[in-house]
């Protein structure tokens, strides 16, 4: 990680409350309500930090779970998003990698401890300091008590270490799905080495999905999609998958066994994770991304072919970047649907039933109208 000054000199430094910057935002005002006009404070940016007009924000699967409480440690009224892209309105006085003007990202967490392990291996989704990472939203912020809201929202205001830039040529409104989804699934097919022609089988073609398709054919994969919709056929060999398996079909899910050398399984609903585990090699791996409902697990499969299970969580900052990059030289974004904010609940109801193609971007332009 770069050096940025320690967390005392970064708090005393803050702008005091009466500076802070009324901004217009929709939220969930309590766990299972559909989200409504919202008005938060946004603080002005501190020495280090960069306030941030929202352009696009992307809606992970994530903001459904938190905002119907399904992970139960909800804070709410919760503003979700985090998958931004936006400009630099203005940066603090210390800040050295952003200017106004610049385009950039925000992800899902925009602070950490910055002192253990995994935050000086870059690694700050894995913060292991008090409270873990800082999450962009339904965290506390960090040294204070303020709850943090996320890019459902017109502007942020964000620790330059936390902030990511976005390749010039990339859409904006495309690329605001890398900050999550990009990032959830690059950083496992990285981690775990998939090479040029190996197997790779994508469970789920949802948002994560079909950018993991994407991914993997760009660093030269032979890609599969498991899927249980049967309708995403033609979308998958589009993507850039060479094969198509429907996930309750026993006889294809029969032929394909064994042959994967990685498995990922970005489904976000209650699933058998054996379907997964059958497919894979001997000694193939299967990481698991979406986190529904727990679901039982087999000993039987994972011992059959000393095969690994193993999860993998977004990925930090350093990584981001690497994968925005790649996706820069690679021309890989999301397949958009770009939505204003006052369809989001219904664009929640799709995103239960499957129907998105393949991820809802809201645009906060229609905040500002
Ligand atoms: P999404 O766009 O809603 O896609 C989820 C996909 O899961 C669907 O498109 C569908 O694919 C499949 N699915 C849905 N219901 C299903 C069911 N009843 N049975 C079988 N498959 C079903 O969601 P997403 O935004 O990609 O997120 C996926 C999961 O990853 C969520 O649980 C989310 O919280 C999690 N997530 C994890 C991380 C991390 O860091 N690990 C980061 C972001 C998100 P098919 O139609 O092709 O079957
Ligand atoms: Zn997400
Ligand atoms: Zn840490």
């Amino acid at each position: 990680m770069p050096t940025t000054p320690s967390r005392r000199t970064r708090r005393t430094q803050l702008a005091e409350p009466e500076q802070e910057l009324t901004t217009p935002a929709w939220a969930a005002p309590a766990s299972r309500a559909p989200l409504a006009p919202f008005t938060i404070r946004r603080r002005q940016p501190g020495p280090h930090e960069v306030l941030i007009d929202i352009l696009y924000c992307g809606v992970c699967h994530t903001d459904i779970h938190q905002v119907r409480d399904e992970w139960r440690r909800g804070v709410f009224p919760m503003v979700p998003g985090h998958e931004i892209v936006g400009r630099v309105a203005r940066a603090g006085e210390a800040v050295t990698r952003w200017k106004a003007g610049d385009t950039v990202g925000v992800g899902c967490f925009v602070d950490s401890c910055r002192e253990c392990t995994a935050c000086r291996a870059g690694e700050e989704q894995y913060c292991e300091g008090e409270g873990g990472p800082t999450w962009t939203y339904g965290s506390t912020e960090r040294g204070g008590t303020a709850p943090t809201y996320g890019g459902y929202s017109t502007r942020i205001t964000v620790d330059e270490a936390y902030v990511v830039g976005i390749p010039k040529g990339l859409p904006a409104a495309a690329a605001a799905p890398l900050l999550c989804a990009g990032i959830t699934t690059y950083s496992p097919l990285r981690h775990f080495g998939v090479q040029k022609g190996d197997r790779v089988a994508v469970v789920g073609l949802g948002g994560l999905g079909h950018v993991a398709v994407k991914l993997a054919r760009a660093m030269g994969a032979r890609v599969a999609v498991v899927s249980h919709s049967p309708a995403k056929r033609d979308d998958a060999t589009r993507l850039g998958a060479e094969e198509f398996i429907t996930a309750r079909n026993a006889a294809d899910l029969g032929r394909q066994a064994g042959r994967f050398d990685l498995v990922l399984d970005t489904v976000s609903a209650r699933h058998e994770y054996d379907t997964g585990l059958e497919l894979l090699r001997r000694d193939g791996t299967m990481v698991l991304v979406g986190l529904p409902e727990p679901a039982p697990l087999e000993a039987r499969p994972l011992i059959a072919r000393r095969r690994r299970l193993a999860g993998s969580m977004i990925g930090g900052i350093r990584e981001t970047q690497e994968m925005l990059d790649f996706c820069g030289r690679e021309g890989v974004t999301a397949d958009v649907e770009i939505i204003p904010i006052q369809q989001i609940n219904e664009a929640y109801e799709r995103m239960l039933r499957s129907d998105v193609r393949y991820r809802f971007v809201i645009d906060l332009a229609s905040l500002k109208a």
